[in-house]
């Protein structure tokens, strides 16, 4: 479709090969549209393999008590979630629609700290 202007706000999204819709190298499936911020440098990467391969710290994880922090970037549509608004959003984009990958799920621990009221198998909706 036509290009769209209003991505002049969205925050720069680092990793390797890393598309517009912040696809990388390492997940680059239809679903794979999400980049994160990390808590320990503050900078978007499109998965921690990326973080991992273009920064020389450990990659920290986001406190339970910043889940209010805007860190999920949609690649499709450039809408910036909050922790804690990705977490409950079923693996769609609240903004667009568009699907996540619910296979993140498994890796959410190595971006957001959990806690023990954070069913990974099954969020309360
Ligand atoms: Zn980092
Ligand atoms: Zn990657
Ligand atoms: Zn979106």
């Amino acid at each position: 479709m036509s290009s769209r202007t209003d991505t002049s706000s969205a925050p720069v999204v680092h990793g390797l090969s890393v598309t517009s819709l912040t696809q990388c190298a390492h997940w680059h499936s239809p679903l794979d549209i999400i980049a994160i911020k990390h808590f320990c440098c503050q900078k978007f990467y499109a998965c921690i393999s990326c973080h991992d391969a273009e920064e020389t710290h450990e990659s920290g994880v986001w406190p339970i008590d910043q889940r209010d922090e805007m860190s999920v970037l949609c690649g499709a549509c450039k809408h910036v979630l909050s922790i804690g608004e990705y977490m409950n959003s079923e693996s769609r984009c609240p903004k667009c629609a568009e699907r996540f990958n619910p296979g993140c799920k498994n890796h959410w621990n190595l971006y957001f700290k959990l806690g023990s009221n954070d069913s990974i198998a099954c969020g309360r909706g």
